[in-house]
């Protein structure tokens, strides 16, 4: 058991309750946490951990979407239009899974680590990834994914989609959390998503899916027109869309843990249905300015539960949260800057939480997991700023912690 002590303590509870001169005890899980004066005086011969002057405690970031195959990418790919984006990858993307050996996913992961997030949702579309994710002492739920609109490549396809999976399903641990991805409603065939959530379902995995990202996306879907169209008969083969929005949202009824990546141009129905399902949107909006310079509007996550995420290299040029909260904040250029940014800090601890269908993660809690770290503003802060100043001035945690072992 050890107490760790700070300036400032932020729980990204209910109330975003923040304690000057606070500190937590915990174990591998949180026992309490108030103010140091008061909860000091219970504990006897406890190790103290002491912090620089101007540290915060909060609860470990979590990036429930990123495509850590795609970590090469640095300036190879083309960004501006979705269309040309996307013609780019399938150009590129031999070469540049190639060089994302375990070396380079190492090294990212490292700097993942660092930066203080402490759960990711790793989106694997090969599993060349497994073994790096098995190694960090992240946690890490592991989205093996479904992707393949083409109805002669079904059987080969799913076979080698189960095959991944139960390779992640073996190597399951408290850490390590198989789940599962669709690609998108475009891009994956109904019957793949039908056989792909009949096992989400019985092993009970959490499940994930890009959707409405562009507008070419949703022409697509709506009228088999547009900029897809070209590409689908191009490089597919294929004249008209296997699915409409509704109806590939409808076949996600009946899944626990259910996240959607981006919704940039999903209408006030589909966000509903989002709801009823019980989904949580995942937000990236630097990746979405560099694709489509759309994004989701933020009166359209304000009042819900949403959460913030990196995606991969392949649109981003960071997978540091403080980087794309810090974007966040000039993205959503018509928010109150302080109220924006305690919502983007929420985003990203409990709204990763749940769209990861993790239950005791994500804040500063009694019996939650003691996922902690602390990072240190260069001077002295008002209380109704500490959480802007934090997201501005932070490149890198100065300590972290994993169910209480101390990883940095
Ligand atoms: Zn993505």
């Amino acid at each position: 058991m050890k107490l760790l002590k700070a300036d400032w303590l932020i729980t990204c509870d209910e109330y975003f309750t923040i304690i000057e001169n606070g500190c937590v005890v915990f174990g591998t899980h949180i026992i309490e946490y108030g103010e140091f004066d008061d909860i000091v005086q219970k504990y006897s011969n406890i190790q103290i951990i002491q912090t620089a002057p101007n540290s915060i405690i909060l609860p470990g970031l979590i990036n429930p979407h990123v495509h850590l195959e795609f970590s090469a990418n640095k300036t190879t790919l083309k960004y501006g239009n979705f269309m040309t984006w996307l013609s780019s990858v399938i150009e590129s993307r031999a070469d540049l899974i190639e060089k994302a050996d375990s070396t380079l996913i190492d090294d990212e992961i490292k700097n993942i680590l660092f930066s203080g997030t402490t759960t990711l949702g790793a989106v694997s579309s090969y599993g060349f990834d497994i073994q790096s994710c098995l190694n960090t002492p992240l946690n890490i739920v592991y989205f093996s994914e479904i992707i393949g609109s083409n109805a002669g490549m079904i059987d080969a396809l799913f076979s080698d989609f189960q095959a991944r999976l139960s390779n992640a399903l073996n190597n399951k641990s408290e850490r390590f959390i198989p789940a599962i991805a669709i690609h998108s409603p475009y891009s994956v065939h109904p019957f793949l998503i039908r056989e792909t959530l009949k096992l989400a379902t019985q092993h009970n995995l959490s499940v994930t899916a890009h959707f409405l990202e562009s507008n070419e996306e949703k022409e697509w879907l709506e009228s088999s027109s547009g900029g897809m169209l070209d590409f689908f008969k191009n490089f597919l083969n294929q004249t008209q869309s296997i699915t409409k929005a509704e109806e590939f949202l409808n076949q996600f009824k009946g899944i626990e843990n259910l996240s959607f990546t981006h919704c940039c141009q999903a209408n006030q129905e589909e966000l509903e249905k989002i709801d009823q399902l019980g989904g949580t949107i995942i937000h990236c909006p630097v990746s979405n300015r560099f694709l489509t310079n759309t994004t989701i509007s933020f009166d359209d996550l304000r009042h819900r539960s949403f959460a913030l995420g990196t995606d991969g290299l392949s649109s981003n040029y960071s997978l540091s949260l403080w980087e794309e909260m810090k974007n966040a904040l000039f993205i959503h250029k018509n928010e109150n800057i302080t109220e924006l940014a305690t919502k983007l800090l929420k985003a990203s601890t409990r709204g990763g939480a749940k769209a990861l269908g993790m239950d005791k993660k994500g804040k500063i809690a009694k019996d939650f997991d003691a996922d902690i770290i602390t990072v240190t503003l260069p001077d002295i802060c008002d209380k109704n700023n500490v959480v802007l100043q934090m997201i501005l001035h932070t490149k890198k945690a100065t300590k972290v912690f994993i169910k209480g072992e101390k990883i940095v």
